[in-house]
């Protein structure tokens, strides 16, 4: 299912000036197109010292534990509000996103998530289609670089590597509690299962575990090897 996208088009044009991409600007993301952002982001994260040597042969770093000091040992040092910040990358969205009613036209995310993420977004909308993304949702857009503590703790959330976006905010709160199958019934989250599993084969964890099998804070999508 080939369809014009803007956003690859833009793409494009910047992989074009790398002097990486010699196709037309046709805004079809085809073989040519996804070589030239390959190469783009293997000379990114080579460019990223201390990264290169966690770099997996698939191109995607590995994922880490969720204490504080193995996300530093794979994406450095965590951003501090008002002082230093994490090597982030512009990422372009495979579709149009909003970020409260508001088109955004990057996702500012750690470098080194920009592959899996894009890979992730991407693989969404080519198995369910733009009209499903909407319809669930998941172009809603709720931030991803963000230095501040976890929700009621004291350790440092995932958004202060930017290495975790949210999506669809509103009906999938922190308290709100979700289960496969239960998406759509008053009182639960709304993710959509499929939604999780493309995520998970690109290295995110969606929401965290509750007792008694159920998850919540489901619009947390992470790069954090947690169940
Ligand atoms: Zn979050």
């Amino acid at each position: 299912m080939a369809t014009y996208s803007h956003s690859v088009y833009l793409q494009q044009s910047t992989l074009k000036k790398e002097g990486r991409y010699k196709g037309v600007l046709d805004g079809f993301d085809g073989p040519k197109t996804r070589a030239a952002f390959k190469s783009s982001l293997n000379a990114r994260f080579k460019s990223h010292p201390g990264s290169v040597r966690f770099v997996t042969a698939d191109g995607y770093p590995p994922r880490p534990a969720p204490a504080a000091a193995w996300k530093t040992k794979v994406f450095g040092r965590p951003g501090v509000k008002g002082g230093r910040g994490v090597p982030q990358a512009k990422l372009i969205p495979p579709f149009p996103m909003y970020y409260f009613g508001k088109r955004i036209r990057t996702i500012g995310c750690h470098q080194l998530i920009e592959a899996p993420l894009y890979n992730a977004l991407s693989e969404l909308l080519r198995l369910k289609g733009l009209a499903w993304i909407k319809g669930h949702r998941l172009d809603q857009y709720a931030g991803c670089y963000n230095p501040r503590n976890s929700r009621g703790g004291t350790s440092k959330s995932d958004h202060s590597w930017a290495i975790a976006i949210d999506l669809d905010a509103e009906h999938n709160g922190n308290h709100t509690p979700w289960k496969a199958g239960n998406q759509g019934k008053p009182g639960w989250a709304t993710m959509p299962t499929e939604a999780v599993k493309v995520f998970r084969k690109h290295g995110f964890q969606v929401g965290f575990k509750n007792s008694g099998g159920t998850r919540r804070d489901m619009m947390h999508i992470s790069y954090v090897n947690r169940t």
